[in-house]
């Protein structure tokens, strides 16, 4: 059951218009640049990866891009490319 803890009780006018300012809901998955497609994209983590960091790149959820932050924010598992 869907707790609804926002009960309008506003006489007039209707009262709940809620999340009316959001946005950018959708994400768009990213796309690689050089095969198009988007399955085999993964982030590029930076920085000194966590335990939780390093099981994510063993499964191949993210990529390991270093410490030192590069240009590049993704990877394509299928090119072996960042971009
Ligand atoms: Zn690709």
């Amino acid at each position: 059951m869907i707790n609804t803890h926002c009960e309008h009780r506003n006489g007039n006018g209707q009262a709940q218009r809620q999340g009316a300012a959001k946005k950018s809901e959708k994400k768009r998955p990213v796309v690689c640049p050089y095969c198009r497609e988007h399955d085999q994209v993964i982030p590029i983590f930076y920085g000194y990866p966590s335990h939780s960091a390093f099981m994510r790149a063993e499964r191949g959820e993210i990529y390991l891009g270093g410490s030192i932050a590069g240009p590049t924010a993704y990877y394509c598992k299928r090119d072996d490319r960042e971009f």
